[in-house]
Parts: structure tokens; C-alpha cells; sequence
């Protein structure tokens, strides 16, 4: 049998391919002159699975789908609070090259529009770095994500710096306010350089995928960044990765996002996978044209809308009775499936509704496949009051979900590998 993935990436590609609307990136000359008919769709799975149809390994600028990969590598490098101090996080609703910046303080509102990126461009790797140095981190960094080495397109970079009036005007402002602090235009240098760092929607859908392995690639293994990054990361994205169009994508697609005046649009699903697309040809947002119609597709063929609310789960409690009598008798807990706040607030009402009177409890995690933080603290709280209340409270947690239960002051649990040690 052959996967039906690749299958249903062409046919999606085929139902866009006759949509010739939108323009090249007029203002950058290189890119006015790349080749409008390039169509391709790349998705690539948390556990380093590709799928693709089309064009996936044709090289173009990544522009500004490196805007959160470096913002990304700004909080890693510097902490958050520096960063933070200097680029906003709230939606601007302006376009990407618009010359907004907050009244007071002169921050940009966001590191997706340029001046923004510009800015976390500046605070990439150690603040004392030279502006090749910054830039050597910069592609040494979009290339951790990738998992592969990348490299500058030089003839696009010079294409762009040529006519970078509008971008220098913005870091100028910024270096009036103090938001740069170095040579404005060894700055719009530098960002224009990682604008220009050349991949293919395969490497794209791998450095989505990299997001949505919570910062790890997923073929190299290697963690890229941390889990407080990723989700600020992803964050921004969803509020504020298509610009003035964040509104529409937010609703309509509802995957965390970023586009780039090359034709690339990259999506990231937590936990899920890692999406990209190639299309030149953009919208009055600057946004690829066909690849928003995928995207739009991806979402409503798939359920990928990251709002979509999930298929009632499995009660959680598979069973609840009573083994067992008198001194024996023992109260028997059986779970199942994924537990997260409402699976254990489940748990928890209905140990407080059924009252167990039994001395001894049992709680039994066999068929329990995870466990999240709150819940297995709650979980641990319950032992507790169970403790004190004159039970004796066993786990049977034979794949260890609760690792090293401890419920703490007064609480005490032992752990089994099967129910049976106990109730026969
Ligand atoms: N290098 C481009 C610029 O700064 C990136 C813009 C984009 O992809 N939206 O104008």
C-alpha cells in the first residue's frame, strides 16, 4: 500500500494551479523576475516524515518567513526580558513594511512586521557580536531549524539592498529611539542578509515541524530552542504572522503562520506537523495568493483549525467499584486514555461524590496513556486527602505516568505494577 498523503497534496495542488491571480514582489527586482509558476506543498511530521507534491525542492528566499525563526534565536540568546523591552507583541493590522512604532518609546508593536524583525535581527547571538558575526548566527541558527546548512543568495541580497530606502528609513527611526543601538544600515544589512537565505518548501515544512515538536528537529534531534520559546514563538505567529490579514487567516485557517515576499507560507501545528508552501505570486498583503488557498484547504479538508475543539474524549473513569468486605474492602479506580485538568476534575468529583467509606483505595493508571502536570498534581493532592482521611492509597501505574509519586504532607501513596498484588 502506498500513503494516500502525497496523493491528496497533488489533488489539492491541481484544484489552485489555474488561479493566476496576484503579482510578483515588484519592489525587489530579483524577485520580479522569478518564475510565477512554481507550485509546491511540503508537510513534514513531528517524528521527521516528509510528504510533498510539486515543486518542494526548488531553492527561493526565505524573506520574511525567517522573521520568527530569528525572533526565536533573539529570546534563546538574550532572555526574554531584553528582547521583550525592545519589539512588542501586540497585531499592528498594518502591513509588514509599514513605518509604525509605538508613540512613546519608539518599539515596534511586533517582530513580524519589518520593523520589528529589524530590530530582533539586532538582537540575535551575543550582544557584542560584529554585524558578520551576527549574521553568521543568523544563518548557523535557520539552519539548526532546517537541519540542514543554508546559504545567502547573494544576487537577491544586493537586489534588495538597492532598494531598501523604505526599510532604512524604519531602522533609522528605531536607532533615533534608541530601539537599535548599532549602525542602522549595518543592521538593514544584516536583515536583508538572513531575508535572503535560500530554501525549499521541504526545508520549510522541516523548520515548521521543528516548532511543532516543541524545538527539536525532528530529524536531526537536536533542540533548537526551548518550550517557553517555542509557544511565544507560535504565539506570535498566530496573532500577528500575515500582517494585516492576521484577522482573516486567524478564522479562516487557523494555524499559527508566517508568509514571505518570496512566495513561501509556512503553518505549525503543535504536536502535529510542520506545513509549508511555494507560490509566487502574493496578495495586496504581500502573502502568496495559491498558498493561502491550500492553507485554507489544509484546514478544512483536515480539521486543522488549531480552535477546532476535539472529539469528546473517552470517560475518564472506566470504572469505579468495590472489592472485597468488611477490613478488605477496597475501593477500585479504574482510568483510561489522556489526563489533563478535565479528566482529572472528573476524577475528582467522583471520588468526592461516591465518598469511599473503604479502607484501603486503589487508583489504577494501567490504562491511563498520559498524564499532564496539573493533572497528575491533582492527582497527587487527592492521595493526600484520601491519606488523611483514614485510607490506605495505592497507584497502579505499571508504565509509571505519575513518576516518583509524592503527595507531600501527610499524603502517602504505594506504587504497584498490577492490581492483582493486591485485590484477587
Ligand atoms: N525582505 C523583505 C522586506 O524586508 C521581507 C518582506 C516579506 O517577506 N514580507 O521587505
Amino acid at each position: 500500500m502506498q500513503s494516500m498523503i502525497p496523493d491528496y497534496l497533488a489533488e489539492v495542488l491541481a484544484a489552485v494551479e489555474s488561479d493566476t491571480s496576484g503579482e510578483l514582489a515588484g519592489y525587489i527586482p530579483e524577485l520580479a523576475a522569478a518564475d510565477p509558476e512554481r507550485l509546491g506543498a511540503a508537510f513534514a511530521t513531528v517524528d521527521g516524515e516528509v510528504y510533498g507534491a510539486g515543486d518542494i525542492d526548488t531553492e527561493f528566499t526565505i524573506q520574511s518567513i525567517s522573521k520568527p525563526f530569528t525572533y526565536a534565536l533573539a529570546l534563546s540568546d538574550r532572555g526574554f526580558d531584553p528582547v521583550l523591552a525592545k519589539v512588542g507583541v501586540e497585531p499592528s493590522g498594518e502591513a509588514f513594511n509599514e513605518i509604525s512604532l509605538e508613540r512613546d518609546t519608539g518599539r515596534p508593536r511586533n517582530p513580524m512586521i519589518n520593523a520589528g524583525a529589524i530590530t530582533t535581527h539586532s538582537l540575535a547571538g551575543a550582544a557584542d557580536l560584529n554585524a558578520a558575526e551576527r549574521v553568521a548566527r543568523v544563518v548557523e541558527g535557520l539552519s539548526a531549524f532546517a537541519g540542514r546548512r543554508l546559504r545567502v543568495d547573494e544576487a537577491v541580497c544586493a537586489s534588495e539592498m538597492e532598494h531598501a530606502h523604505r526599510n532604512l528609513a524604519i531602522a533609522h527611526m528605531l536607532r533615533s529611539h534608541d530601539i537599535l543601538t548599532e549602525d542602522p544600515r549595518a543592521v538593514v544589512d544584516g536583515y536583508i542578509r538572513q531575508c535572503s537565505v535560500l530554501v525549499t518548501a521541504r526545508d520549510l515544512a522541516m523548520m515548521a515541524a521543528t516548532l511543532a515538536n516543541r524545538g527539536v528537529n525532528p530529524v536531526s534531534g537536536e533542540r533548537v530552542i526551548r518550550e517557553p520559546v517555542v509557544r511565544q514563538v507560535l504565539s506570535v505567529m498566530a496573532t500577528c504572522g500575515m500582517y494585516d490579514a492576521a484577522g482573516d487567516w486567524a478564522t479562516q485557517v487557523g494555524i499559527p503562520a508566517k508568509s514571505g515576499v518570496a512566495g513561501g507560507l509556512i503553518g505549525a501545528l503543535p504536536g502535529q506537523i510542520g506545513m509549508a508552501t511555494f507560490s509566487p505570486r502574493l496578495d495586496v498583503h504581500g502573502n502568496s495568493v495559491r498558498g493561502v488557498s491550500l492553507f485554507e484547504r489544509f484546514s478544512a479538508d483536515m480539521g486543522l483549525h488549531v480552535m477546532e475543539v476535539p472529539p469528546a474524549a473517552r470517560a475518564v473513569v472506566r470504572s469505579n467499584h468495590v472489592v472485597g468486605a468488611g477490613t478488605e474492602a477496597t475501593r477500585v479506580l479504574q482510568l483510561q486514555g489522556g489526563v489533563g485538568f478535565a479528566a482529572a476534575e472528573r476524577i475528582v468529583r467522583e471520588l468526592v461524590d461516591t465518598a469511599p467509606e473503604e479502607p484501603t483505595v486503589v487508583v489504577d493508571l494501567t490504562m491511563v496513556s498520559s498524564i499532564d502536570d496539573v493533572a497528575r498534581r491533582m492527582l497527587l493532592e487527592v492521595a493526600r486527602r484520601l491519606t488523611l482521611d483514614g485510607h490506605e492509597v495505592y497507584l497502579v501505574d505499571p508504565e509509571s505516568v505519575v513518576p516518583e509519586p509524592d503527595p507531600g504532607d501527610g499524603g502517602r501513596v504505594t506504587v504497584l505494577d498490577d492490581v492483582a498484588e493486591l485485590v484477587r
